[in-house]
């Protein structure tokens, strides 16, 4: 038998960034995963986007995860010796006159004014005749470096294992929990959107979706920062973009389809009327771990203490995730409440 303090299973950005802040609290951590085999961090854009929707809504949450989200990447990138976080704006051009409204409201409100910029003039381009504005505080985690780096540093500290973790091997007791040659003080789920198989936390309100996102190759002139309406274009550096996303509630397991490709196609086509000149190198579709509230999954089990759940960070994992991970360690590790509207006891 190994013993350790706490066994994740998942290696998405959740296991990750949990992983991380329990090892930075001296815990003993094994993380498990099949190989990344249904990970929507694997795909990903890793926008961060703090103000959300046609209504222009900064949610609650924004003022504390933003920072802690800023704080984490910038640590994490010393640690790994890589680039991760990408400050870019976001030149977000109106859908219609809603947005429109909804701009000049919150341009108003002192809560807002740090997180929108200047206006942009309006555009010759009929996708957006009524402009637009410049968001701030934003870019985009390179999600797929983070896993990397993270894997790399928890193999050679003997602390990860490539495994499926096959459920009915789990065996929780009164003074933790036992897993095939495993012995943990407790073990934490995080596998995702995966997470509706779970037989252990079967009730958990998740509600995914899944989504396909474009990486293309142009040497066109396209703007050198995020573009948003609705779906946006992300520059990646030297030529490479990536374009998203659709959103599918209904055919979680399907590939992406030549619909769903055309749509985002033509996209990119309203945005640049002049037949831009790109080729497509990558179509990649996975499922996010959205939840019926829109809320994130944390907590432990009600009969086993030993069994945990850090999960439903849905379309915002690269914002929500940093703080989260810091509530659940202090949870595991210091006994201290979990933010009442993120713990899973919301559902009785
Ligand atoms: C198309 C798309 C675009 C997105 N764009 C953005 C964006 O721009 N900004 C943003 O913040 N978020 C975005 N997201 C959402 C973001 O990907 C998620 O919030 C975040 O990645 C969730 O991380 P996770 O670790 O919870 O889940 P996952 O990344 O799914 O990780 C779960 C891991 O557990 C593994 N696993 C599952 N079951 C088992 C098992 N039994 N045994 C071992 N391992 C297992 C999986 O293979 C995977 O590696 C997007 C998602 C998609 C699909």
């Amino acid at each position: 038998m190994t013993t350790i303090d706490t066994l994740i299973v998942g290696q998405g950005l959740a296991g990750s960034l949990l992983a991380w802040a329990l090892q930075r609290r001296g815990q003993r951590v094994l993380v498990l995963d099949d190989g990344h085999r249904s990970a929507a961090s694997t795909v990903a854009a890793g926008l961060l986007n703090p103000i959300t929707g046609q209504r222009l809504v900064k949610g609650p949450e924004v003022d504390e995860c933003l920072p802690a989200a800023q704080g984490c990447y910038r640590e994490l990138e010393r640690e790994l010796q890589r680039p991760l976080f990408h400050p870019l704006p976001i030149w977000r051009l109106f859908q219609g006159e809603r947005e429109c409204q909804a701009w000049e409201k919150r341009r108003a409100d002192p809560a807002y004014q740090d997180y929108l910029g200047a206006p942009l003039p309006l555009m010759d381009s009929p996708a957006a005749p009524l402009g637009g504005f410049v968001q701030r505080h934003s870019g985009y985690l390179d999600t797929r470096a983070l896993l990397a780096g993270m894997r790399e540093r928890l193999q050679a500290m003997g602390c990860w294992r490539q495994e499926a973790v096959d459920y009915r091997q789990i065996v929780p007791g009164a003074q933790g929990v036992v897993y095939r040659d495993l012995s943990a003080k407790r073990l934490i789920f995080c596998e995702g959107w995966q997470a509706r198989h779970n037989p252990w936390f079967a009730d958990l309100p998740l509600a995914p979706s899944r989504g396909t996102i474009l990486t293309l190759h142009s040497d066109a002139p396209w703007p050198s920062v995020i573009l948003n309406q609705g779906r946006w274009l992300m520059p990646r550096g030297g030529g490479e973009y990536r374009l998203g996303a659709s959103y599918d509630r209904e055919r979680l397991e399907a590939a992406p389809d030549s619909e769903e490709i055309a749509a985002l196609r033509q996209q990119l086509l309203r945005w640049f009327p002049a037949a831009p000149d790109y080729r497509i190198t990558a179509v990649e579709s996975a499922v996010r771990p959205n939840t019926r509230d829109k809320r994130p999954l944390l907590g432990v089990h009600p009969q086993y203490p030993g069994l945990g759940v850090f999960n439903g960070f849905g379309s915002r994992g690269s914002l929500l995730i940093p703080w989260h991970a810091e509530r659940m360690a202090e949870r595991l590790c210091d006994g201290l409440p979990l933010p009442e509207g993120v713990d899973i006891r919301r559902y009785g």
